[in-house]
């Protein structure tokens, strides 16, 4: 049991909030799996990271600069915008969301509109620096069993 406070924002004690996520119970919905993905990056949690990634895109993560990065980092907090949330079968939402940090070269900001797919009752990210190798009439990519240009080609955001 840790007694410190989510990196998230949210106020409340790690244990309480991402720490279920990060310890594998399923997010609820984008925003709070975008929310634990931040802590996983303040955390070094690189295995959360990887685990929430769209599964097909998982061995195209680039590890070494992952941890490279989460571990050069001085995280200084995250903000969520807002999520928009699309119905249908799978669901699709975009989470926009700002995050600060400094590094030896100082301090930024990143502003992102994320996108998200459920499958099987759990979310994921849709990494738009990891190519999603699909025709528009191919089976998408997330495993919905729909075409591809119907499924996640709509929501990619870049
Ligand atoms: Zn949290
Ligand atoms: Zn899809």
């Amino acid at each position: 049991m840790s007694v410190s406070i989510c990196p998230c924002g949210s106020g409340n004690l790690l244990d309480a909030c991402c720490g279920h996520y990060h310890a594998g119970q399923a997010a609820p919905d984008a925003r709070t799996l975008m929310r634990s993905r931040y802590s996983a990056y303040v955390l070094g949690q690189l295995d959360y990271l990887v685990a929430t990634t769209l599964p097909v895109q998982q061995p195209g993560l680039d590890l070494e600069a992952i941890a490279q990065w989460s571990a050069q980092s001085t995280w200084l907090g995250l903000e969520v915008e807002g999520a928009e949330v699309f119905g249908g079968q799978p669901e699709h939402a975009f989470v926009s969301f700002s995050a600060r940090w400094h590094d030896q070269a100082g301090e930024h900001c990143h502003r992102e509109r994320s996108s998200f797919v459920q499958h099987q009752g759990r979310w994921y990210f849709i990494d738009p620096t990891v190519p999603l190798k699909a025709g528009r009439n191919d089976n998408c990519p997330c495993a919905s069993g729909q075409k591809f240009k119907k499924c996640c080609s709509s929501y990619l955001t870049r």
